[in-house]
């Protein structure tokens, strides 16, 4: 049993809606979404924060990377999409497990706030 939020959907205890997922990778739907396509990827491996990234994680970064192109074009954003990271609390990070945020289906302004 754990509290760690994105831990319990990429167990099954709590719903989401699940775009795609492997042994080492799950990506599901922002219960928030802030863009027509945003979905969420996070390793099974609990990563609290990208700061916290080590040597050790390094494939399966490239792995999660991977998936993200991968998902992006299957989800129809092959004219575009951006992937954010938000690290700690001072860029916005709300959940400490390490997660890609997929964003698309909009067009995007630069910089973000
Ligand atoms: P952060 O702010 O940490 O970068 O991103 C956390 C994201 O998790 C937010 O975009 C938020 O909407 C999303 N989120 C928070 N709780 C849940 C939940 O219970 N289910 C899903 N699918 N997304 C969540």
């Amino acid at each position: 049993m754990t509290d760690c939020l994105f831990c319990r959907i990429a167990s099954g205890e709590i719903p989401a809606s699940i775009v795609y997922q492997d042994e080492r990778v799950v990506a599901f739907r922002d219960i928030n979404p802030q863009a027509p396509v945003h979905v969420l990827l996070i390793p099974r491996k609990v990563i609290r924060t990208h700061a916290e990234i080590g040597e050790a994680d390094k494939e399966l970064l490239g792995h999660l990377h991977l998936v993200a192109a991968r998902l992006a074009e299957q989800l129809g954003l092959g004219d575009g999409y951006r992937l954010v990271v938000n690290c700690r609390e001072r860029a916005g990070q709300t959940v400490p497990h390490l997660h890609f945020h997929l964003l698309g289906g909009r067009d995007m302004t630069w910089p973000p706030g």
